[in-house]
């Protein structure tokens, strides 16, 4: 650490504070974070100036001086959240620091066959989104969640369901595009990003979320920390044998990839409207079946303190968990102290989105925007 990372690292502190409880003083600040009331201080003044703070004068007079109380100007700044997660729409959101949402859009990019093509939407969409919001709104960075991974080093992305980004420097292009900083991660490592770091929520260091969507994908947070693996691939499950061994994989050529199973391509089976209900059921039950032993691995392999499940995908989960509930209880090395909370993600767009925001607002430099 340098002297500036420890700068940055302080101003953080004080911005997470003052991101979950607004109208602090400055000696709360200290008292919360463990900085001096000098360094607290120092920083919120330089906040201050640059815009990113406003103190609030208390309103009586009559006892003498009274310490103004620091704001966050938390609806001043937003993160531009892009979901490229289904092969068939992309969504733009623009959501503050915050937490809010102020804008929102999905466009069809059904049959789009170029990477050109896709960049020249995006930044129609970010133009029409500009347009939409307050001038004084500081657009901080521009987020990607991408169905693939983005290699470490080279920045090309890989293993992508949405296929005219395979092998792109998306970000890259996209910064180009857009004119300014852009962040890019799987879809499933947002989701698991969100739901660890809920502003003035509950500490969680250690969280999965399976996401069912086009593939199949999980993130985890470790001990604190965003999984990524030496060259960005980590964590991928799509192509572990927990699937029907009989069944060819579409994407690998190996057989029993368990992505086949659980993704839009293994739930579509249980929409056919020809089906008895009988033969839906036993649909019902392998489903839940691979889910559940899925589940119970990735417990077994991640120890988290909640397990996520969600995705576009997924159809009627609590039919599907009624048979997945036993093999995680066989399955998964489960005393009750560590049973993991398991839950149903209702809200996966929000989630994504959310993830994103989390993104940005981590790589944030306040004094230099
Ligand atoms: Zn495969």
């Amino acid at each position: 650490l340098d002297v500036t990372d420890i700068k940055i690292q302080n101003i953080k502190s004080i911005l997470n504070v003052l991101r979950a409880d607004s109208l602090l003083t400055k000696r709360d600040i200290s008292a919360i974070t463990g900085l001096s009331f000098s360094t607290v201080s120092n920083l919120s003044n330089e906040l201050r100036n640059a815009g990113v703070l406003v103190e609030e004068k208390s309103g009586d007079f009559s006892v003498g001086r009274t310490p103004g109380k620091l704001m966050f100007r938390t609806e001043l700044y937003c993160s531009v959240c892009i979901s490229l997660h289904t092969v068939d729409r992309m969504s733009l959101a623009l959501l503050t620091f915050g937490n809010r949402q102020i804008y929102q859009n999905t466009i069809d990019i059904t049959g789009m066959d170029s990477i050109d093509a896709l960049l020249t939407e995006i930044r129609k969409a970010f133009e029409e989104a500009r347009a939409s919001v307050p001038a004084e709104i500081r657009f901080v960075a521009a987020g990607v969640s991408v169905p693939g991974s983005m290699e470490k080093g080279t920045g090309l992305i890989r293993n992508c369901s949405l296929a005219l980004l395979e092998g792109q420097p998306f970000k890259a292009l996209l910064e180009q595009k857009l004119g300014i900083p852009c962040y890019l991660d799987n879809d499933a490592n947002l989701c698991a990003l969100s739901k660890s770091s809920m502003p003035g929520g509950e500490e969680r260091n250690n969280i999965v979320y399976i996401n069912i969507c086009s593939g199949l994908g999980i993130g985890a947070v470790c001990e604190g920390h965003l999984l990524h693996g030496a060259h960005g691939y980590a964590p991928e499950i799509a192509h572990l044998p927990l699937g029907d061994p009989q069944v060819a994989c579409s994407l690998c050529g190996s057989t029993g990839c368990i992505e086949d199973m659980l993704s839009y391509r293994g739930f579509a089976p249980l929409k056919d409207a020809s089906l008895s209900p009988e033969e839906r059921e036993a649909l019902f039950r392998d489903r839940g079946e691979r889910l559940g032993e899925l589940t119970a691995a990735l417990i077994n392999l991640f120890d988290p303190e909640v397990f996520y499940i969600g995705g576009d995908a997924l159809i009627e989960p609590e039919h599907l968990f009624r048979y997945a509930e036993p093999v995680i209880r066989r399955r998964a090395y489960l005393s009750s102290p560590s049973c993991p909370r398991i839950i149903f993600d209702q809200n996966n767009s929000t989630t994504i989105n959310r993830g994103i925001s989390e993104f940005i607002y981590s790589n944030w430099d306040p004094l230099h925007m």
